[in-house]
């Protein structure tokens, strides 16, 4: 049988990611990732976007023969899966609500498209090339910006009646306790999230504790990178180990409640933070152990996600072909 291709996008609020995959293997066989910057608006992004893809595939540099299926997309945000549409995207800015991203890729590409969350797809990448192989029963949490989940059950995705099940990102860790993004209190996302872990670190400068991080910031830029996390905690910045520390015994409350109530086979977390730092991963771990009804703990593996920086790319690519095969409701 002939090679099959599809093209992946992962669209962030950071980061634009588009790429040729092989539908056989999960290969990427071309990519390309630029800077979204959401705040230039609408004709920017939308020729940033076909850009990115345009460039993806002549990196893949297919053979004549080859025929790309079509093009999925992963967006941040809550999008119409029917219409294409993006509805809202909080990290993207409003300048993009109601942008018709399937028509947009589908006028200049001239082959199918498919939208979904970033969530989703990511998750999808997990199932049918990842973490999550040969299991139909789990959740994968991606910590960065925010914290997003997706539930696969019976190997189907859960979405819940109106569509926000595996909102865990705002579920309450802390009663009447921090502020959330989303105005909400005490929700998981306002201690665990990177942008959490950023407050508190800026908010102990400010107070003058000492930490590296006072070399290593980017006056630039008002988020605290992951990797310059990473290398706080690897060069024993106790600021840093602190933080992180109290971050990852919240994620694995969230997570803890999360196993005993739903009783997954296995919990694949992935995200920036996740794959830059051992510490998170291995302390929310660790309390997800301890704080568990054992008999839930008994069947599960928490595990790190394995396609990194490529699960949106990859499982977008998947969503295009079982859209096209039929295969998702
Ligand atoms: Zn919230």
């Amino acid at each position: 049988m002939a090679a099959r291709y599809a093209v992946g996008v992962d669209i962030g609020g950071t980061k634009m990611f588009a790429g040729v995959i092989d539908l056989e293997s999960g290969q990427v066989v071309g990519s390309q990732r630029k800077r979204t910057h959401p705040e230039r608006g609408l004709d920017f992004f939308v020729k940033r976007l076909t850009d990115v893809v345009a460039a993806a595939i002549e990196a893949a540099d297919l053979p004549k023969e080859a025929a790309l299926l079509g093009i999925g997309a992963g967006i941040a945000g809550q999008v119409d899966r029917a219409s294409g549409v993006l509805l809202m995207g909080p990290n993207l800015g409003q300048g993009l609500d109601n942008l018709p991203v399937r028509d947009l890729l589908q006028q200049r590409f001239k082959i199918p498209v498919f939208l979904g969350n970033d969530v989703e797809v990511a998750t999808y990448g997990e199932h049918h090339y990842g973490a999550g192989r040969e299991c139909d029963d789990f959740v994968c949490i991606f910590v960065g910006t925010g914290i997003g989940a997706a539930i696969i059950q019976n190997g189907v995705m859960r979405r819940g009646v109106t569509g926000t099940a595996g909102e865990i990102g705002h579920t309450i860790v802390q009663y009447e306790g921090r502020i959330c993004g989303c105005g909400g209190r005490g929700h998981l996302e306002a201690y665990a999230s990177r942008t959490a872990i950023t407050r508190v670190l800026m908010a102990e400068l400010s107070r003058g504790r000492e930490s590296k991080l006072r070399e290593l910031l980017d006056p630039k830029d008002s988020a605290i990178r992951s990797k310059v996390i990473a290398r706080c905690i690897d060069e024993g910045d106790q600021l840093v180990i602190d933080t992180v520390s109290e971050a990852a015994d919240y994620l694995g409350a969230g997570i803890s409640s999360l196993a005993t109530f739903y009783n997954p086979a296995r919990i694949i977390l992935g995200g920036g933070l996740i794959d830059a730092t051992t510490l998170l991963f291995d302390r929310a771990t660790l309390r997800t152990h301890e704080s568990t009804l054992p008999a839930a703990t008994r069947g599960l593996a928490v595990l790190r996600a394995e396609l990194g920086d490529n699960s949106g790319i990859i499982g977008a690519a998947w969503m295009a072909e079982a859209q096209l095969a039929h295969l998702l409701e």
